[in-house]
């Protein structure tokens, strides 16, 4: 076995939502909503599955997925893509590795930013790149030139980003982007971006994404994913948006990949993203509730809250709230105890970890809410 896969364990998501389905503990742990998408999305994958063609789609998706996709992006965040610069993926997860394996050569340097999604140092390690990380710490998390400037060498080939930042449920101010973007001008970086939380935004903030920034157009490949947008997490439906020239590698990538992905769901997305924007806008309404009814609750508790400005987590800061034990301690004492999975945040660290910070999924019913903080109250 390549010694990266037998060095490693099994991912925390699945871990923790395997304790969480054996003990029947509430699972706040592994993000996926109660919800159950959009229904007009639900009947057109189910129509399109027994009435269109379930033959291998184009490699780089039905054009009709493309074109949604691109007229999305013009819609929400004013950006001038064209269908030819979009290639459909099974997932995010097949678009960054998609883009890392294409962008990669052996031996460059991939800087990225701590806290990260786990599958980022294994994807970078196995396309022979070498990760460099910009530690981020709470409660900013907030990125700066000096940190940017002391990870960078002249083996720097790319920046991977994302953003929103899952867990530290921020979003990258215009400030931080307008810097991260000079910094891939000047040092000539590609920048891959992870945008699958762009939608999952609060407070009336708007999400900016880089690409749309002085200098990266040619530059950026830009991720997304239909599972976060329509709460549909098991779908697996994603793209890779970039310029004709950077994409072009991207999806020779994916050929060997996947090659494709089912098409009643890519015409279930298309049909989404042309008809769905209210139900999503809706979508994001409720997880803001849903926010701020955990907060209290976990407030009323005695338990510190950071801010979430984006995706569907929220976390908990253990020393503010008196806590002293660490996050993996605190994770499995909740769910032996208390009967409630959490992810510790310390698993979105290669290194240097922050140990204090506990992330939870507030993407639930009300009732699951309520009930897991009826646990909680147990365990103090
Ligand atoms: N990137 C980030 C930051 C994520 O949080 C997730 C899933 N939650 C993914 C990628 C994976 O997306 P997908 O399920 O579309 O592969
Ligand atoms: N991205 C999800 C999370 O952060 C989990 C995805 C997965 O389990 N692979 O919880």
């Amino acid at each position: 076995m390549n010694p990266i896969y037998a060095a490693m364990g099994t991912t925390i998501f699945e871990a923790m939502s395997a304790r969480a389905r054996a003990s029947g503990a509430v699972n706040l742990g592994q993000g996926f909503p109660d919800g159950t998408g959009p229904e007009a999305v639900l009947h057109t994958a189910a129509e399109a599955l027994t009435q269109r063609s379930n033959q291998y789609p184009p490699m780089i998706g039905i054009p009709e997925l493309r074109e949604a996709v691109a007229d999305h992006y013009a819609r929400h965040q004013g950006l001038n893509l064209t269908a030819e610069e979009v290639v459909v993926t099974s997932g995010a997860t097949e678009a960054l590795a998609a883009a890392l394996l294409a962008l990669i050569t052996p031996g460059d340097e991939v800087l990225c930013f701590q806290p990260l999604y786990d599958a980022y140092v294994p994807l970078i390690e196995r396309a022979g790149g070498v990760p460099r990380f910009v530690r981020l710490e709470p409660p900013e998390w907030r990125i700066t030139a000096e940190a940017l400037e002391a990870a960078v060498t002249e083996r720097t080939r790319l920046v991977l980003f994302n953003n929103p930042l899952n867990p530290a449920a921020t979003m990258a101010s215009a400030g931080e982007l307008a810097l991260l973007a000079d910094f891939c001008v000047s040092h000539d970086l590609i920048a891959v971006c992870d945008e699958v939380w762009e939608h999952v935004t609060f407070d009336g903030a708007r999400h900016l994404p880089l690409i749309g920034f002085p200098g990266m157009r040619e530059r950026t490949v830009k991720i997304g994913s239909a599972g976060k947008i329509f709460a549909l997490t098991g779908w697996k439906v994603g793209w890779m948006c970039a310029a004709p020239q950077l994409l072009r590698g991207l999806a020779k990538a994916h050929q060997f990949l996947t090659f494709t992905t089912p098409p009643n769901l890519q015409w279930a997305v298309a049909h989404g993203l042309n008809t769905q924007d209210d139900w999503v806008q809706r979508a994001s309404a409720g997880f803001q509730r849903s926010r701020d009814r955990l907060k209290n609750g976990l407030e009323t508790l005695g338990l510190v809250t950071l801010p979430s400005a984006a995706t569907y987590f929220l976390s908990i800061d253990l020393t503010a709230s008196g806590i002293d034990e660490g996050d993996v301690d605190f994770c499995n004492r909740l769910l032996d105890e208390a009967g409630v999975a959490a992810i510790p945040v310390s698993a979105f660290y290669a290194q240097d970890a922050v140990t204090n910070v506990v992330r939870l999924c507030f993407a639930k019913a009300d009732e699951t809410l309520d009930a897991a903080l009826e646990r909680m109250a147990r365990l103090r």
